[in-house]
Formats: C-alpha cells, structure tokens, sequence
C-alpha cells in the first residue's frame, strides 16, 4: 500500500488547484508518483504548440478535433474563431 505524504504534492504543477489534482482522479503525486508533472509555463507552451498545429489541419479536421477535445472556448479566446 501507498500511502499519500502532503509533502509530495507538486504544488506548482498546472493541474494542482490548491487542494487537489484538477486533471487526474487522485493527487498520485502525493504518492510519489506521477508521470503527468508540469509546471503551469511549460502547459501554456505545450497548449500553445496544439493551436499552432490545429490552425493548420483543413478545415474539416479542425473542426473535427474543436468539436471532439471541446476547443471551441480556448480558440475564441486565443482569437482563433469568432
Ligand atoms: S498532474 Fe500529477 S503532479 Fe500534477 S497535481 Fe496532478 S497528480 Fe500532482
């Protein structure tokens, strides 16, 4: 058994809001163990690379992947859609 040690916690990780893990169903760092670990800079550029590769897939793809991950929000917000 593993057990959960507050002291683990990743708390400069992108999906860490302050009490728990955002992004996963369990605070797995806690346990010393987590293989989704970022701090929120190298999120931002990571989501930053998806909407650069998005803009140029057809217009069908696009939509596709807005339609499938739910984008939609974040391309208004990045100006990418009206
Ligand atoms: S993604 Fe991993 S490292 Fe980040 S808060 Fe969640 S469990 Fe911790």
């Amino acid at each position: 058994m593993i057990f959960k040690n507050k002291d683990n916690i990743k708390k400069d990780c992108f999906a860490y809001n302050g009490k728990t893990c955002k992004a996963l169903d369990n605070t797995y760092c806690a346990m010393g163990k987590c293989k989704f670990y970022k701090t929120k800079e190298q999120a931002k550029k990571d989501e930053d690379k998806v909407f650069e590769r998005l803009v140029t897939l057809s217009y069908k793809d696009q939509t596709h992947y807005v339609r499938k991950y739910g984008l939609r929000k974040k391309m208004k917000e990045k100006g990418l859609i009206e």
